[in-house]
């Protein structure tokens, strides 16, 4: 196979070998080239189809999901981009180990076998259709149309995730894949963008296709919601008239971030000017040549007029170093669209009601906010910002959501816990905040909103565990858990999967229905041990809550199976912080002692990932400690270093200084760095209990909500 279909086959006289000659290609780029040997199999249909699915023979059945997305997506862009595949043929070829999940080349796309075959399970599922709708993206974006440069990669990156989103949002919409890119990728990608040490810009100096690390996911992501963001500026008609007029005008040709901006700016599109400020170039610069994004602060000032500021996103605790430091990207300034919606008009409209121009003078809202009135910013989150509120706002939104939360687009929902809870990690506001938002959850029926919380919320959680309000928290869990526990609005996808969540903090609380279900599901493993039967998103705590309340005989079956060196490794991490949900001090200590003297091969790394299950367990922090102290010895013995676990509150920083006596003073230099690290989370940690305590006591006794 290769990017172009067979010519002709000759055989090679005097061999078993043949000449495979392929049809000569369009003018493409060398990076594109591809060609492959196998004896993989792909799906007969009876109507030729331009897009096959290849694969090994045993896991062919597996593919048919990216088998049926394939055309779909395919016709999808032809429409879109208005412009018609170039090629006859279009392969899909999933191999059984691949450096990448997937690769683009014209005409004959290659990918790894998780990334293009699924058993129909759950996040597999989404994974495999972003995959596909992604690497057929390409096809123009990238391929048909090429950066002229790979610093300017995310004109093939950013596009390619952008417009896969796009396209499942029409082909797959129970996937919600747009709003799934925004909570998910995009917010990922934020918390690197913001740390400036890292220097991510969307133009990139060094850019190597092979290496998808951390420094180099921002052009998928960031370019996607840059992308998304001129989408809501211009509206979806000229969006999509602009997107045409692209690929028609540079198919087989590269092309430069400016020649993208132009497309609007020219011909028919200068119309588009008398609306904007500024020209989409201008505009556009800030946030492709600029580290990290906005902070938007709101206030309500007296008069019921709304002020904004405009500051690079930081760490609070950070602002005075960097500006001590002088450093010139601490003054950056973009200009940003200011979409929003306020109690008296809800309308989700993402188009632009104001410009805020790249200053640090701030803007004018020129509404009137009555107190206890409330605004919200960034529609739908359309740009690519954070944004605070003063305290009067935070609250009348909170209040808003109790009384009907639909008054609030979803993906705001979503935005206001991933703002308020990492304001609250940075130091920019307190946790009552985020909580306080929270109260509304019991009646959240949309998937995206309730994780995107539930998601921030259990680092809270888990700093918590072993704290003497931990019953308050759990009251306060009830009250938003219990609702939903009663099964009634599982109909769709997204809602089964909102259930799941549920489930799995049921589990951790022991609500009594969900321990029956965890324990059902048990049996069912140990019988036929497949573990796919635990859903995606509940097996840690389906299999946690099973072994909490469970018999000598569960512990035994999941102590087995995850020290069994056959059990696949995702599987064994899942098994052994299991096995530190038991509620049974003896077997505990049973298991302490077989980490030090046991017959295992567990390495330094296993030992440490079991003390950091204990140590954040809800009951075995002190005893965990108590045993790393006395067992010092036989555990620089067996590990050659003492396998500490992470230090997260005040209580863990206490134990882990009684520890470090034990070394050599005059080793004790070489720690410095790792104890003062230590002691800044002891801190963070210590913020956070006593934060949340603080609320927990205030606020209870908690009920569901009405
Ligand atoms: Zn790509």
């Amino acid at each position: 196979m290769s990017n172009m279909q067979i010519n002709r086959t000759v055989p090679i006289p005097g061999s078993d070998f043949v000449w495979n000659e392929f049809k000569r290609s369009l003018p493409m780029s060398t990076y594109l080239v591809a060609f492959l040997i196998s004896n993989f199999t792909t799906h007969s249909t009876v109507i030729p189809q331009i897009t096959r699915v290849w694969s090994r023979r045993s896991i062919l059945r597996n593919t048919s999901y990216a088998a049926y997305i394939a055309p779909k997506a395919l016709k999808f862009y032809e429409n879109y981009f208005g412009v018609r595949y170039p090629l006859n043929k279009l392969d899909l070829v999933t191999l059984p180990s691949y450096p990448v999940p997937g690769m683009e080349n014209f005409g004959l796309i290659i990918t790894k076998e998780d990334s293009l075959a699924t058993k129909n399970k759950g996040s597999q599922k989404e994974w495999v259709a972003t995959v596909t709708a992604h690497e057929i993206a390409h096809q123009w974006a990238g391929d048909l149309v090429t950066p002229q440069s790979w610093s300017q990669s995310w004109l093939s990156e950013g596009f390619a995730s952008y417009f896969a989103a796009k396209s499942l949002d029409k082909v797959e919409p129970q996937l919600e894949a747009t709003n799934h890119m925004m909570v998910d990728h995009v917010r990922i990608v934020m918390i690197g963008d913001e740390e400036l040490h890292l220097g991510q810009t969307l133009e990139i100096k060094h850019f190597d296709p092979l290496v998808q690390d951390t420094k180099n996911i921002h052009i998928y992501y960031k370019g996607a919601a840059v992308l998304r963001m001129l989408n809501s500026v211009l509206g979806e008609d000229l969006f999509a008239k602009g997107i045409k007029n692209y690929f028609r005008k540079y198919r087989f040709k590269c092309v430069t971030e400016r020649d993208f901006y132009d497309i609007f700016t020219t011909g028919n599109f200068s119309f588009v000017k008398d609306d904007l400020p500024t020209s989409i170039n201008n505009i556009m610069k800030g946030w492709t040549t600029q580290e990290s994004y906005p902070l938007l602060t709101v206030n309500r000032l007296d008069n019921g007029t709304i002020s904004i500021r405009q500051d690079i996103f930081t760490e609070k605790k950070n602002e005075s170093r960097n500006s001590a430091l002088n450093d010139v990207r601490v003054s950056s300034t973009w200009w940003i669209p200011i979409s929003y919606y306020t109690s008296k008009d809800s309308n989700f409209s993402t188009s632009p009601k104001a410009w805020y121009p790249p200053t640090h003078e701030p803007l004018l809202l020129n509404e009137n906010v009555l107190p206890g009135s409330w605004i919200v910013l960034n529609s739908q989150q359309s740009c690519y910002l954070r944004v605070n509120y003063d305290n009067d706002l935070w609250d009348a939104i909170s209040k808003q959501l109790i009384l009907d939360h639909t008054k609030i687009h979803l993906l705001n929902r979503a935005q206001l816990f991933m703002d308020a809870f990492h304001l609250f990690e940075k130091g920019h506001i307190d946790i009552d905040k985020a909580l306080g938002l929270m109260r509304y959850l019991g009646k959240e029926r949309n998937y995206i909103p309730f994780y995107t919380a539930m998601r921030s919320f259990s680092q809270i959680e888990v700093k918590m565990r072993g704290n003497s309000h931990y019953d308050l928290l759990k009251s306060f869990l009830s009250s938003i858990i219990l609702p939903m526990t009663e099964g009634k609005f599982a109909n769709t996808y997204t809602e089964r999967k909102r259930s799941q969540i549920a489930l799995s903090w049921a589990c951790l609380i022991q609500i009594k229905n969900a321990t029956i279900i965890a324990k059902k599901l048990f049996r069912k493993w140990e019988e036929e041990n497949d573990f796919s039967i635990f859903s995606e998103l509940a097996k840690k705590s389906l299999l946690c809550s099973a072994v909490e309340s469970g018999s000598e005989e569960e512990w035994g079956v999941v102590f087995r199976r995850a020290f069994d060196t056959e059990t696949p490794n995702e599987v064994t991490s899942i098994l052994r912080e299991a096995l530190s949900c038991s509620d049974n001090k003896t077997r505990i200590e049973s298991l302490l002692n077989f980490i030090v003297e046991g017959s295992h091969t567990l390495s330094y790394n296993d030992a440490m990932d079991m003390y950091n299950y204990l140590v954040r367990s809800k009951r075995w922090n002190e005893l965990t400690w108590n045993h790393l102290n006395e067992q010092f010895n036989n555990l620089m013995m067996r590990y050659d270093f003492i396998p500490i676990p992470f230090v997260v509150t005040p209580r863990d920083l206490e134990k882990f200084l009684t520890i470090l006596k034990k070394f050599d003073p005059c080793e004790k230099d070489l720690f410095q760095s790792y104890v003062e690290e230590n002691i800044k989370f002891a801190a963070e940690g210590g913020r956070t209990i006593s934060q949340v305590t603080k609320w927990l006591v205030k606020m209870a006794p908690f009920e569901a909500p009405k």
